[in-house]
């Protein structure tokens, strides 16, 4: 499994690692970080399984990084069904927003700051 995480915060990516490390479902995964979309964009590829993206970021935002992966799975032939999922990190503020980019394909969400359990609880609804 191939995890792309996506947050321009350090100390989040590493604590998001940390998470998916101290999770057996999770712990064999890799994992890629990425400082902001346009970076996590640079790294998507097919392999990708799952996509873990913070909201608020310098350059492009959470939901513009998600609506540009989209793009570029149709131009892979994907369907909707096959969309890479994604959680969206986010922070009390944005909740609204985040509820219009649920429209746009993001699967879940987990608010700033968040504990292991309600992030692995976020990660195994969309792997499922
Ligand atoms: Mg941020």
């Amino acid at each position: 499994m191939k995890v792309l995480v996506v947050d321009d915060s350090r100390v989040a990516r590493r604590i998001v690692t940390k998470h998916l490390q101290a999770t057996p479902a999770y712990e064999a995964a890799e994992v890629l970080e990425a400082p902001s979309g346009e970076e996590g964009l640079a790294l998507f590829d097919t392999s990708i399984d799952v996509v873990i993206s913070d909201w608020n970021m310098p350059g492009i935002s959470g939901l513009q990084f998600v609506q540009q992966l989209r793009e570029r799975e149709k131009s892979w032939d994907r369907t909707d069904e096959e969309a890479v999922p994604v959680v969206m990190i986010t922070t009390e503020g944005t909740i609204d927003k985040v509820m219009e980019a649920l429209d746009s394909g993001v699967k879940e969400y987990v608010i700033k700051p968040f504990t292991a359990e309600t992030l692995i609880a976020a990660l195994n609804r969309v792997m499922d």
